[in-house]
């Protein structure tokens, strides 16, 4: 079954990211700092080093991949809900190396920014809360 509701747009905050800083723990340190607690987040730029993970459908966990050196985000893309009644970055990272092969998954805390430009838009509307979802394994939105 699909569920969803209607969200309004706010207000959109765009900013670069300080060097050498977490990507993702910096990501929800803001959301966290303005109370965000519905939104959409974009962003490009370059990091120094990457840790990101792929979801086994089959054994329910993740396996990590680390990529150990630069490279260009081509675009992360995630969105910000509740786990907790605190605000949680679910984001979605392409990266390319210097031959220009990609890379993507479901970014993880370790992934160091060189540079990183983002644009945070937050949403207004009934707060979206996550929960575990038996099927997949995974903290989904509980919309019931
Ligand atoms: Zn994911």
């Amino acid at each position: 079954m699909t569920v969803y509701r209607a969200m309004s747009a706010s207000r959109v905050l765009m900013g670069r990211m300080g060097h050498e800083l977490d990507l993702l723990k910096e990501l929800t340190a803001i959301c966290e700092k303005e109370g965000i607690r519905l939104g959409w987040i974009r962003a490009i730029g370059a990091v120094k080093r990457a840790y990101i993970g792929f979801y086994d459908q089959g054994t329910h966990q993740y396996h990590n991949l680390e990529l150990p050196r630069p490279l260009e985000i081509l675009q992360l893309l995630g969105n910000v809900s509740l786990l907790e009644n605190r605000p949680m970055v679910h984001a979605h990272i392409t990266l390319a190396d210097s031959d220009g092969r990609t890379y993507g998954g479901h970014l993880l805390p370790g992934t160091i920014v060189f540079a990183c430009e983002f644009a945070i838009e937050i949403l207004e509307g009934p707060d979206l809360v996550r929960a575990l979802d038996r099927e997949t394994g995974l903290p989904l939105w509980s919309m019931a």
